[in-house]
């Protein structure tokens, strides 16, 4: 049984409502969550206010960033702890968690180095005058998290907000919340005042719409569907609050046929498999040039008919997807995709002896999938990965442009000027070159357009959006 972190506190919250929280390996009941509501978040903002008023925005700039990595530290102390936390709360093979906690340090690491260097900047202007630009924090900023990788999104999210100065209060998601309470914890043990860091948990449609609400929150960072994160921009325009919105895609590994096939290939199915194929930058869809389609996609069947997805202690390619209601939604994904008769080129397997009640799904290839196919047009964020043939350039921008989602893309070509010339007309956020970094790269400025929302997260960009610029004018003579 876990308990809202606020104002430095563990609490039940207002109600002392709880809920079960389900272990995706077993279906079974791992632990029980505080159940938040408007009051609790309005709790939990009024504690944010304070700390940004008190102690926490009393702080200098190399202070917090002192304080930022200090716990960095204490998250590496606390390694193995927080990998099996996130591994049973996620059900997603132990080295993936392990991953994702070396990750979340890094957050910590590169965010408490930053915070005192974000410098202002003096404009030239008119004579007699001098001119301060200088970037301050909005107060209380609001922090809503999905369940994929909750460590690594609470530093991807929150630290830079911390880093700019900013007090925070996050609503992780209801089904993985554990990481996120351990580290505000693990912050106030490291010495954060309270109230600079607070978690309320509980349902999206009650505690995460009242904080996408609430008056007192001056910058909303949302990473989760499409859906929810219009409302969350909605409900954030009726107070003229701007906000990161981080969505999700649908995004192509495009594949010319002078590649090097042998490097391609483990990487283009590492790039949908990993974490069972729930990421947001997971390469979904494999676009492969007429002249190699067959051979490529041979190789690629090659490796998927390999993978196995087991519980997090089998530590195999995939855990189970995280609930009921997602294996359902990908298994829907592939029954529809059998029955409109689409070629499965290849399954891989789920392993012998896991628990019965677990959300396993089988990872699956198929291709080739018609233009305008869902599993063309669809984030399905399970390990299923869709096919299609190009003819030529044109054709490979066309098609990799061809959705509403615009996050992450790879090109593979040996061919200088065509990865150039792909890497301008492709829409999205980030494009690797002859390779592809879903996850990591956390100095990376990181984000969407269209679909796949806006604002960046990442680098020294996510500072830029977690504050205020302000410009000074001086008129001296
Ligand atoms: P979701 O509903 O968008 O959940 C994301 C976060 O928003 C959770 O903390 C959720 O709380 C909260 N939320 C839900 N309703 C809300 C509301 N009305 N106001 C404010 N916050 C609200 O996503 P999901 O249902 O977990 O997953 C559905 C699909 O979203 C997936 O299949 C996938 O396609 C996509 N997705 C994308 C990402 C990504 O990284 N971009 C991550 C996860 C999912 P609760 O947990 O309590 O519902
Ligand atoms: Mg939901």
């Amino acid at each position: 049984m876990t308990q809202h972190f606020i104002n430095g506190r563990q609490t039940a919250g207002r109600t002392g409502e709880t809920m079960a929280v389900l272990a995706p390996a077993t279906g079974e009941e791992f632990t029980r969550i505080a159940c938040g509501n408007a009051a609790d978040i309005d709790d939990a903002v009024k504690a944010a206010r304070a700390a940004y008023e008190g102690a926490w925005g009393k702080l200098t700039a190399a202070e917090r960033g002192r304080l930022i990595a200090k716990l960095g530290l204490k998250v590496l102390d606390h390694f193995d702890e927080l990998a099996l936390l996130e591994a049973r709360d996620t059900g997603k093979p132990m080295a993936q968690a392990k991953a994702d906690i070396e990750a979340c340090a890094r957050y910590f690491e590169f965010y408490g180095g930053a915070a005192d260097k974000v410098h202002g900047h003096i404009v030239p202007f008119l004579n007699g005058y001098s001119v301060n630009v200088v970037h301050e924090p909005y107060g209380v900023t609001g922090h809503i998290l999905p369940w994929n990788y909750p460590a690594q999104m609470f530093g991807r999210s929150l630290v830079p907000a911390l880093a700019m100065g900013n007090a925070v209060v996050l609503k992780p998601a209801e089904e993985a919340c554990q990481t996120a309470l351990r580290l505000a914890v693990l912050a106030s043990e490291v010495g954060f005042p309270d109230g600079a860091i607070n978690v309320v948990t509980g349902r999206g449609h009650e505690a995460g719409a009242a904080l996408s609400a609430h008056p007192g929150i001056g910058f909303m960072s949302f990473t989760g569907s499409p859906e929810v994160g219009k409302m969350v921009q909605i409900a954030c325009a009726e107070n003229y609050v701007a906000c990161t919105l981080e969505l999700g895609g649908k995004s192509p590994q495009i594949v010319f046929d002078d590649a090097d096939v042998d490097a391609a290939v483990p990487i283009v199915c590492k790039a949908i498999v990993q974490n069972t194929g729930q990421t947001c930058s997971a390469g979904s869809r494999v676009l492969v040039q007429q002249g190699i389609y067959d051979e490529f996609m041979e190789a690629v069947a090659g490796q998927f008919a390999k993978l196995r997805a087991g519980t997090p202690e089998m530590d195999l390619d995939c855990g189970p997807v995280i609930n009921a209601k997602q294996r359902g939604r990908v298994q829907s994904f592939i029954d529809q995709a059998r029955e409109a008769g689409i070629p499965l080129i290849a399954e891989g397997q789920i392993a012998q002896g896991v628990p019965n009640g677990g959300f396993y799904v089988t990872p699956t290839l198929f291709g080739k999938v018609p233009r305008g196919n869902r599993l063309e047009q669809e984030e399905v964020f399970g390990p299923v990965l869709a096919a299609f043939p190009f003819s030529d350039e044109a054709d490979a921008i066309k098609l990799a442009n061809s959705t509403e989602y615009g996050l992450v893309a790879a090109v593979w070509t040996k061919d200088g000027g065509r990865q150039q010339r792909v890497a301008k007309k492709v829409r999205a956020g980030q494009v690797f070159i002859n390779g592809y970094g879903a996850g990591g790269g956390i100095e990376l400025p990181f984000g969407g357009t269209g679909k796949s929302g806006h604002g960046r997260e990442k680098g020294f960009a996510a500072l830029e959006e977690f504050a205020v610029t302000k410009t000074i004018v001086h008129k001296h003579g």
